[in-house]
């Protein structure tokens, strides 16, 4: 069989894998220790944050259909959230999710559904390597790969990155046909300010889209369906801010943030028994232009770059990033 190696355990390379499993050997590789990139849960007991992705609501029935099984199985819940627009300090809009669209969240975090996603694929013949770095491509196609570390990853027919493309371009050689293009997909920096408190959480919201400010969202994270851990607050920079600020130094960082979470919803973020903070610096991408592809495919070097930046910043397109992959990669498979 063809041999593939999917770089990348986020949505992306773990829908991709599954679409391939069966029709090729497929090995995954993950640089972090757990699988699902970006849709992720830190723990710091005893609380928990979704500290990346936040919630999805799918719009495609393609998207829909691949959610339903995870819904069955519980590691996706729907959130009906107590939402809110603020300007600053003031409340301009208030509503609770519905239907239009219905809104989801991975349960008992957002990490959830890449550790039910890798064990699916494991239990069907797929190697997921996770804290697994991979460190260069050489020779192909076929490619031996390496970690890291210099250790021997294998040699493979395909090589598919499902990174953020700053990080596919270095890993790609100069000659991928779609490099520029790559070059040209810049991500956007984010903060992810963690507060955990001992007593409970009195805001009029769940969850908060926030303008005139350096934060952009705030979260009841605790108030989400499937959440056991204790009352905690999950805060995001805007771009704009975090794009400015990516390598400051991280206390003046979360002490901004906390300001900011203090004017605008008047959380004494200093009664907090557990405050943390992450960087983000390859975060969100607005929408690419009008045809542009879902995946990027060299058939000569037998390379393909895919992931959600192909199409927008959102855990949907990361979806349909990996099925524009696996539709394009099917006939230049054998058999
Ligand atoms: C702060 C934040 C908030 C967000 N909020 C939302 C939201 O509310 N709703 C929404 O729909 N989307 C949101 N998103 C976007 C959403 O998380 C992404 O669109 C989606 O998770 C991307 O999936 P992916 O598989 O394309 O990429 P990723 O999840 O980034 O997966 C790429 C994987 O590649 C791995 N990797 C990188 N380099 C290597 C290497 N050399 N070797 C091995 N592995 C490597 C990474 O560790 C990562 O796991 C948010 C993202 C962030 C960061």
């Amino acid at each position: 069989m063809t041999r593939i190696a999917i770089i990348g355990a986020g949505l992306a390379g773990l829908v991709l894998a599954g679409a391939l499993a069966g029709r090729a050997a497929v090995t995954v590789f993950e640089k972090s220790p757990a699988p699902g990139g970006r849709m992720a849960t830190r723990r710091a007991e005893p609380f928990a944050f979704d500290h990346g992705a936040q919630f999805f609501a799918p719009r495609t029935q393609a998207f829909k259909d691949f959610l339903a099984p995870l819904v069955e199985a519980g590691v996706v819940r729907r959130w009906d959230a107590r939402f809110a627009e603020l300007d600053g300090p003031r409340v301009v809009a208030q509503r609770t999710w519905g239907d239009a669209p219905a809104h989801y969240i991975g349960a008992p975090g957002m990490r959830a559904v890449g550790v039910h996603l890798a064990q699916d694929l494991r239990a069907r013949g797929v190697e997921v390597h996770l804290g697994t770095r991979v460190g260069d491509l050489a020779g192909g196609p076929p490619w031996a790969l390496s970690g890291a570390d210099g250790s021997d990853l294998g040699t493979f027919d395909w090589v598919v990155t499902t990174t953020p493309p700053a990080q596919a371009l270095a890993l790609l050689p100069p000659a991928f046909a779609h490099a520029p293009t790559l070059a040209a997909r810049r991500m956007r920096a984010c903060f992810s300010l963690m507060l955990g408190f001992s007593g409970g959480l009195d805001l009029p919201f769940d969850a908060a889209l926030v303008k005139g400010a350096d934060i952009s969202w705030i979260s009841v994270n605790s108030a989400k369906p499937g959440r056991a851990g204790g009352p905690c607050l999950l805060v995001h920079a805007t771009n704009r801010w975090a794009d400015a600020h990516i390598d400051d130094d991280p206390g003046a960082v979360t002490a901004h943030l906390c300001a900011e979470v203090g004017r605008v919803a008047g959380v004494d973020a200093g009664g907090a028994a557990h405050v943390g903070l992450h960087a983000w610096r390859y975060a969100n991408i607005g929408k690419a232009g009008a045809g542009a592809p879902g995946a990027f495919v060299d058939p000569a070097l037998a390379l393909v770059a895919c992931g959600d930046w192909c199409i927008q910043g959102r855990v949907e397109a990361a979806f349909s990033s990996a099925r524009a992959a696996a539709h394009a990669l099917a006939p230049l498979l054998p058999g």
